[in-house]
C-alpha cells in the first residue's frame, strides 16, 4: 500500500483528472523574463515529471500597470502564446497539468503607473498609486479575462486568480485600501464586487472545462483586515461565480508577522483551510511551511483540505512526489524555508534557484551527466560544499572518499541546527547523510585527512571551511570568553551577555541567549502568542488586539558591531527583518560604532564612533566572539608544499560572507566538471 494514499489519490477539478493531491504553488522565478523558453519548458517539464499533480506558474501580468515590476511576463503577444505552449505540452507529455496564475499587483507593481482602488500608497512601495475610475476598473476586468483566454489558447489546463497576499483583488476587500464610495466601495458587499467579478467573466471566457482557482486570502495580517464572516461570505461568492476550487493565501506582503520563513511552524495556517472546508462545496487547498509528504498526507489524512500546495518545495527536489511515491521520502531535499535562493534572489532582481538544489531554474546550464573518464576524488570537509561535490562527483560515476575529522557530516550545518527556529537544518543534514550513502561515497569520518591520505587521488577537494576569526582584543585574566560554537554547543555566558559581531552568527547567537524552553518553529500556539497572530474569527485580520506577547528573553543581551549602520542590515532581503524584529521583541541592545577598547572580568569596555569617545564599561558576565571567519587552509598549504594539485571550495575558498548558498553551488559546479 501507498504510504501516502491521501496525497496521491487523484481529484478532478471541473472535469480535469489530476493524478494526486500535490499542487506545485506558484512562484516567480524570473524565468519567463529571460526570454530563454528552452529554459522555462525544462523547469516546468522537470517537476512534471516528478510528479506534480497540478502546476501553477509564475504570476503572469494581465497588463503593464498590473505587472509586479516594469517588464513583468504576460500573455500580451501571439509570440508569448507560443512559447507558453511549449510549457504546456511538455508539461502534458510528461503527465502532468498547468494552471496559469494571473497575478495583478495593483498597488504593489513597482511602477509609477500603479492602479488600485483608493491613492493609499503601500508601505513597501515608493509609488502612490493611482485611484481607478469606473472605466479603469473596467478595463482591468478585461485584461484579467483576455489573460485567462489566452492562457487557455496556450494550453492551460486552466488559471489561477490572484486574490491573496495584498494584490490587486484583495485591496479591493478591506477598508484599508479600499476607500471608495462608488459601487465598488463601501459596504462589504461592494468590496467584493471585483473579485466575484473577475471570477464569473474568467469562468464565462475559459468554459466550464478549464480549472479556476482563486486564491483567497484567509488571514490578511494587516489592521483593518477582513474579518472572517467576511471570508466566508467571499468564498460562497467566488464559488457560485464558478471557481473550481480555492487555494489559500496568508498573509498580505507588508504584514509585519513571518508566514513561510523558516521559524514559521510547519503547517502553522492549515487549521484556516480545515475551518474554510466545510463551508463551500468545492476543494479546498492548504498551503505555507508544507515541505515534506507525511505533513500533507497527515493534512489531508485529517480533512483539513482537499488537495495541498507547496511551492518552494519543489525548487529543492523536482521529483518530490515521485521520490514519495516510490519510497524514497528520505531521498526528498528538504526546503529549508532559507528564502537564500529563491525570494532573495527575487527581490533582488535575480534569477531564483534554491540553496540546496542549485540546479533549480538552472536545469538546461548546470548538469550532471555521467562521467567518460571515472576518477578517484579525495574530498575533505562534510560541511555543505564537501558534501555536495562527493555526491554530485559519486553520482556521475567517480570513485569518491569523503574525510571529516569530526564524527558526523554536517559541518557548520550542525551548528545552525540548534539555533531556535533553525531546526530545519536537522532534516537537511539527514538528507546529506542519505545522498552521500546513496552516491557510495565512502565516508572516512572521525579521521583529521593529512596529506598522505589523499596522494594517489585523481582529483582532491579540499573544503575544509573555516576558522573562527579571533579579533585580537586585549583581555584581562578572569575574563569569560566564548566562541560562537561553544554557546551554540551549550554553554553558559551567565545572565548579562555581550555579542561582538552583528552577522549572521551574531543574530543567531543571540537568539539562542535570549530563548528559553521549546522553540516556537515546533509549537504554532507559542509561534503565534510570540507575533500576535490571532484566530481570524477572533480578531480581524487576524492580529491579536494585545499585540505580540513573546516569552521573557532569558538573558540581557549586547548585540554589537564596529559598522556605524544598523545591525542586521545584510541578513537576507526577505527575511532580515524578522530576525531584527525577534531581538527587538527579546529587548536585545543593538549597538554600531563601538571599538572593542579591553574584555575584563567585570564586563567590555567600549569606545564609540570614529575617534573612540567616552570609554566606558559595559558590565556583562560573558562575551562571545562572533566576529566572522578565516578560511582554513592548513591542509591546502602543507599540499602545495608537496606539490599536490587541489580545489579549494566553501569557506576554505573565501571565508567571506561565507554562506550554506554559496557553498553548495560552489561544490556542485566544480563536482560537474571533474
Ligand atoms: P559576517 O556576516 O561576515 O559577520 C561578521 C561580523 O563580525 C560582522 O558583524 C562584523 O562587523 C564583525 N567583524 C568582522 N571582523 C571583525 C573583527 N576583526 N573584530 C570584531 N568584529 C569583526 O559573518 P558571520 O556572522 O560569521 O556569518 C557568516 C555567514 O553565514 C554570513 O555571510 C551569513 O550569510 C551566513 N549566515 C546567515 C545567517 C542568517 O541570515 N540568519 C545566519 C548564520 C549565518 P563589524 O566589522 O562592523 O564589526
Ligand atoms: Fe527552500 Fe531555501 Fe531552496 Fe528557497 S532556497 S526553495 S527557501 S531551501
Amino acid at each position: 500500500m501507498s504510504p501516502y494514499p491521501h496525497l496521491l489519490a487523484p481529484i478532478t477539478l471541473s472535469g480535469v483528472t489530476l493524478r494526486n493531491r500535490a499542487l506545485m504553488g506558484s512562484m516567480h522565478t524570473g524565468l519567463e523574463e529571460t526570454g530563454d523558453w528552452t529554459r522555462v519548458t525544462a523547469f516546468y517539464a522537470a517537476r512534471a515529471r516528478g510528479g506534480a499533480g497540478l502546476i501553477v506558474t509564475g504570476g503572469m501580468a494581465p497588463n503593464r500597470e498590473g505587472g509586479v515590476f516594469p517588464g513583468a511576463a504576460g500573455l500580451f503577444t501571439d509570440q508569448d502564446i507560443a512559447n507558453h505552449a511549449r510549457v504546456t505540452q511538455a508539461v502534458h507529455a510528461e503527465g502532468g497539468h498547468i494552471a496559469m496564475q494571473i497575478l495583478h499587483a495593483g498597488r504593489y507593481a513597482f511602477g509609477k503607473d500603479c492602479v488600485a482602488p483608493s491613492p493609499v500608497k503601500s508601505p513597501i512601495s515608493p509609488f502612490p498609486p493611482q485611484a481607478l475610475d469606473e472605466d479603469g476598473i473596467e478595463k482591468q476586468i478585461t485584461d484579467i479575462v483576455t489573460a485567462a483566454t489566452r492562457a487557455i489558447q496556450a494550453g492551460y489546463d486552466g488559471v489561477e486568480v490572484m486574490g491573496s497576499e495584498g494584490y490587486f483583488l484583495n485591496q479591493f476587500l478591506v477598508t484599508h485600501t479600499n476607500r471608495r464610495t462608488d459601487r465598488w466601495g463601501g459596504p462589504y458587499e461592494n468590496r467584493m464586487c471585483l473579485p466575484v467579478e473577475v471570477v464569473r467573466r474568467v469562468r464565462a471566457a475559459i468554459g466550464p472545462k478549464a480549472i479556476l482557482i482563486y486564491r483567497i486570502s484567509l488571514i490578511d495580517l494587516v489592521p483593518d483586515g477582513s474579518s472572517w464572516d467576511e471570508v466566508i461570505q467571499l468564498a460562497k461568492a467566488i464559488e457560485a461565480a464558478g471557481a473550481s476550487c480555492l487555494n489559500t493565501g496568508i498573509g498580505w506582503h507588508e504584514a509585519r508577522v513571518p508566514t513561510i520563513a523558516t521559524s514559521v511552524p510547519r503547517a502553522a495556517f492549515a487549521d484556516l483551510t480545515a475551518r474554510l472546508r466545510p463551508e463551500v462545496s468545492i476543494p479546498v487547498i492548504t498551503s505555507n511551511r508544507i515541505n515534506a509528504p507525511d505533513v500533507a498526507e497527515r493534512l489531508l489524512a485529517e480533512g483539513a483540505a482537499d488537495m495541498v500546495s507547496m511551492a518552494r518545495p519543489w525548487l529543492a527536489d523536482p521529483d518530490f512526489i515521485a521520490k514519495a511515491a516510490s519510497g524514497r521520502s528520505a531521498e526528498i531535499a528538504p526546503c529549508i524555508a532559507c528564502n537564500q535562493a529563491c525570494l532573495d534572489h527575487t527581490f533582488s532582481g535575480k534569477l531564483s534557484s534554491c540553496i540546496v538544489n542549485p540546479r533549480a531554474c538552472h536545469e538546461t546550464v548546470l548538469t550532471f551527466a555521467p562521467t567518460l573518464n571515472p576518477k578517484r576524488v579525495a574530498v575533505v570537509g562534510a560541511g555543505p560544499a564537501g558534501m555536495t561535490a562527493a555526491i554530485v562527483a559519486a553520482e556521475r560515476g567517480n570513485q569518491v572518499v569523503l574525510f571529516d575529522r569530526a564524527d558526523q557530516v554536517g559541518g557548520q550545518l550542525n551548528l545552525a541546527k540548534r539555533v531556535p527556529g533553525k531546526e530545519e537544518f536537522h532534516g537537511l543534514v539527514a538528507w546529506f547523510d542519505t545522498m552521500l550513502r546513496k552516491s557510495g561515497v565512502t565516508l572516512r569520518l572521525g579521521q583529521e585527512a593529512r596529506p598522505n591520505d589523499v596522494t594517489g587521488f585523481d582529483e582532491v577537494i579540499l573544503a575544509t571551511g573555516v576558522i573562527p576569526r579571533d579579533p585580537q582584543i586585549p583581555t584581562d585574566p578572569g575574563a569569560r570568553v566564548f566562541s560562537y560554537a561553544d554557546i551554540l554547543n551549550g554553554a553558559d555566558p551567565g545572565r548579562r551577555v555581550a555579542v561582538i559581531g552583528a552577522g549572521g552568527i551574531g543574530f543567531d547567537v543571540a537568539e539562542a541567549l535570549v530563548h528559553r524552553g521549546q522553540s516556537p518553529a515546533l509549537d504554532a500556539a507559542l509561534w503565534r502568542a510570540e507575533w500576535g497572530v490571532s484566530a481570524p474569527w477572533a480578531a480581524r485580520g487576524g492580529l491579536a488586539p494585545n499585540g505580540p506577547t513573546p516569552h521573557p528573553p532569558a538573558r540581557e543581551v549586547h548585540l554589537l558591531q564596529r559598522k556605524a549602520e544598523k545591525p542586521g542590515r545584510h541578513l537576507g532581503k526577505t527575511t532580515g527583518w524578522i530576525h531584527r524584529a525577534n531581538l527587538a521583541m527579546k529587548s536585545v541592545r543593538m549597538l554600531g560604532g563601538v571599538t572593542y577598547e579591553r574584555i575584563t572580568a567585570e564586563g567590555i569596555i567600549l569606545s564609540h564612533g570614529p575617534n573612540r569617545e567616552n570609554p566606558g564599561l559595559l558590565p556583562v558576565d560573558g562575551v562571545v566572539i562572533c566576529a566572522g571567519q578565516d578560511p582554513d587552509r592548513r591542509l591546502s598549504v602543507a599540499l602545495n608544499q608537496l606539490g599536490i594539485a587541489h580545489h579549494l571550495i566553501g569557506g576554505a575558498d573565501v571565508a567571506r560572507e561565507l554562506d550554506a548558498k554559496r557553498a553548495i553551488d560552489q561544490g556542485a559546479r566544480l563536482a560537474a566538471q571533474l
